[in-house]
This record gives structure tokens, C-alpha cells and sequence, in this order.
């Protein structure tokens, strides 16, 4: 059993403490392995047959996982659409699902997807609201619950406790998608959710180099047992080689999250105060509306993740993002380098995401430098 009064910056540094048995060494090794050795009497009482189901590879990671975020289990993926999708997968046909107007874009595309071939019925709904979330659950029929916080784009924040009330009074658990604010800030099976996924992909690997995601479950129970079977016959399972880099990287979560929570604030209070800049949307931010919510459900800090609206339209923002020297033009968040994106521009038509707007991602480069070459970049 994990130690439980050591603080998370000890837990992933040291990745639970783990060693080699045989060797001796601070650092796992990575087992290739696809199949393992039944004993002589037919049994397989080292409790592994076969690599889809049982990878070694995982344990650590997902021990760890389930240590920063106060769960009961974790199963590890190779993306997190993957592990998504087979918790969506896992419900029965048909079932009813409640899920935010505002969230990463391909889900809910995918989601919409479901609803129009009958396998889900989906209802989208303004999730900052505990009101509409109030609305949007039908008692007793709808099963999931699903929310992102802090959301993408805008950064809206859902009231995780609030969300998880009205969820159980219909009869549904609440799943929360973390990988924004990350366990570091937020821990939302504490806070009464059922589930969180992440897209491992970001602030949990870190240096863009892996594409991985999770699911953590508040209790190892019926539920999570039908996870477990769909990830193992569902056969979405993880690279050996990627596991052991999304452990390494997870080892430098709490140093990243500090580092980028810092920088973001700095780059939110800078970007108000400049003269191209319409709005900045960061819940660190007095002036965004979840500011409140976030002030009680984030400890340490608001993410990373923050939009500005430029003034000029959508040629503004594009040209604006044209012309950094030390951003990154590209999409995804949660790594090491700081990225910029016209969001608009990834997620087509359709999308709710204003043209102005460009998302940001602040990795842990000297904010200075960041500030300087965006504002040069925004022009005067
Ligand atoms: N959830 C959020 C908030 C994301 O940003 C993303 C990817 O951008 C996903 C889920 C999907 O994860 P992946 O790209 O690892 O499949």
C-alpha cells in the first residue's frame, strides 16, 4: 500500500518509491513481453497470460495515476479518445448522456456522432450552469455525466461538487476530463465524481512526445470491472515504450503545473493590459466567470491553458500567431514548450469557438520571454 501522508510532489518524484526487485535499480525496466509462461500444474498464479490484458508496463504509471488523483484503479490507453470512448462504449445502447456545450471538440463531435446512429442519446448542455446541468439529467434514465474543467476553449469552470449532486440524484455518475487542470490543482473523484480521463497526451507526459490518456475510478466496482474487460478485448491498449516515458514524465508533473500555472498568470494579467487584446478568458483572472468556482475547486493555481480575443477579427489573431518568434504554431497543450493556435482554424466548421480568439498553452520557458514575444507579436 502507498504511503498516504507523503504530499504528491513526493509521490510522483519518486514515483512511489518503486525499485527492481533483481537489480536493485531506482528506475523500472521495460518489458517487452507479449506473453507469460503458465505454470506446470495449468495455472497462471503470477496472475499475467497475456500482454493486451496484463502489461506489466502499466502497473507503475497507473499505480501512480491512482495515487495523485485519490482513486481506487487506473487503466492507461493509447490516446485519450481511446479511453473516452470505452467509457462511453461501456454504457448500455442507447443510454442517456449529459455532456458540456464547451468541450475538446472531437469528443463532442464523436458524441454527436453516437446520438445521430442511435447508440447514445446525447444532450449538450452549458455546464458553467448547475442549473442547466439540473435541466439537462433526466432521473433515472440518464446513466453519464460528463464534464471538462476548466473547458476548452473559453476556460469555463463546472462546479465539479455541484455537478456530482445533481448527477447522483438522476441515478448517473459523473466522469470528469482533468487532463487540463491536472490532479496537481484538481482532484475531482475528492470532490465526488465517479470517474476523471485524461489526455495523458499533455500535462501528464509533458514534453509532447507521447499520446496516451487514462481513466481513474473512485471504486474498483461492476462498472469499472466492464473497463477493465473492454479495454483487454477492445484491444486499445498502450506501448510498452510510451508507458515508461508517460511514467517518466509524470515523475515532473507538480515542478511543470507550478511552473505553468505561474507563467500563465502572468502571461493573463499581461494580455489584459494590452492594447491589441479584446478579452482574456483565464479563470485566474477576477474578471472570468468561473473565477470563484475555480478560487474553491484548484489549489495551487488556474492552469496553464488561457485564450485572448484579438481586436481586429479573425485576420488579427492569425496574423498575430503568424508573427511569434518563441510560441509554437501547433495544436495540442500541456508540454514543456508554450504553443499558440487559431483555434477556429482546428476545430472548422461548426465550431462555437469565436474567429478572434487564439488559444494558448504556457509551457515552462522564462515568462518574460514569453510575455515580450507575444506582445511584439500582437503589435502595438
Ligand atoms: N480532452 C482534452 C481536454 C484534450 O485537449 C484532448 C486532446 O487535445 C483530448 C481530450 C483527447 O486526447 P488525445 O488527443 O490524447 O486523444
Amino acid at each position: 500500500m502507498p504511503r498516504t501522508d507523503l504530499h504528491p510532489s513526493t509521490v510522483a518524484a519518486q514515483a512511489l518509491g518503486w525499485t527492481d526487485a533483481a537489480t536493485g535499480a531506482v528506475v523500472l525496466p521495460i518489458q517487452p513481453a507479449t506473453t507469460f509462461i503458465r505454470d506446470p500444474d495449468n495455472e497462471y498464479r503470477r496472475g499475467r497470460s497475456y500482454g493486451r490484458a496484463d502489461n506489466p508496463g502499466y502497473d507503475q504509471p497507473e499505480a501512480l495515476l491512482t495515487a495523485l488523483e485519490s482513486g481506487a484503479a487506473s487503466l492507461l490507453f493509447p490516446s485519450g479518445m481511446a479511453a473516452a470512448t470505452t467509457l462511453f462504449r461501456a454504457l448500455p445502447l442507447g443510454a442517456h448522456v449529459v455532456a458540456p456545450q464547451l468541450m475538446y471538440h472531437a469528443l463532442r463531435r464523436w458524441l454527436a456522432a453516437q446520438a445521430a446512429a442511435g447508440y447514445l442519446a446525447v444532450d449538450f448542455a452549458d455546464a458553467a450552469s448547475l442549473d442547466a446541468l439540473r435541466q439537462a439529467v433526466v432521473p433515472g434514465r440518464s446513466r453519464l455525466v460528463w464534464i471538462e474543467t476548466p473547458a476548452n476553449p473559453p476556460w469555463p469552470i463546472t462546479d465539479i461538487a455541484g455537478a456530482a449532486e445533481i448527477a447522483h440524484a438522476a441515478g448517473a455518475v459523473l466522469a470528469v476530463d482533468n487532463t487540463v487542470a491536472t490532479p496537481m490543482l484538481t482532484r475531482p473523484l475528492a470532490l465526488g465524481a465517479d470517474l476523471v480521463m485524461h489526455s495523458a497526451t499533455k500535462y501528464l507526459n509533458g514534453h509532447s512526445d507521447v499520446i496516451a490518456g487514462s481513466l481513474t475510478a473512485a471504486r474498483d466496482d461492476e462498472f469499472w470491472q466492464r473497463l477493465v474487460a473492454g479495454r483487454a478485448s477492445g484491444g486499445a491498449i498502450l506501448g510498452n515504450l510510451e508507458a515508461y516515458l508517460l511514467l517518466r514524465g509524470m515523475r515532473t508533473l507538480p515542478l511543470r503545473v507550478e511552473r505553468a500555472c505561474r507563467s500563465a498568470q502572468r502571461v493573463a494579467e499581461a494580455m489584459a493590459a494590452h492594447p491589441r487584446v479584446l478579452q482574456v478568458l483565464y479563470p485566474g483572472l477576477p474578471t472570468h466567470p468561473g473565477h470563484a468556482v475555480a478560487r474553491r475547486q484548484m489549489a495551487g493555481g488556474f492552469g496553464g491553458m488561457l485564450s485572448i480575443r484579438v481586436k481586429g477579427g479573425e485576420a488579427a489573431a492569425i496574423a498575430a500567431a503568424s508573427r511569434v518568434e518563441l510560441w509554437k504554431r501547433a495544436t495540442s497543450l500541456g508540454g514543456v514548450e508554450s504553443l499558440i493556435e487559431h483555434r477556429a482554424s482546428v476545430e472548422g466548421a461548426g465550431t462555437p469557438v469565436p474567429p478572434d480568439l487564439l488559444r494558448l498553452s504556457v509551457g515552462i520557458e522564462d515568462a518574460d520571454d514569453l510575455i515580450g514575444d507575444l506582445s511584439a507579436a500582437l503589435g502595438k
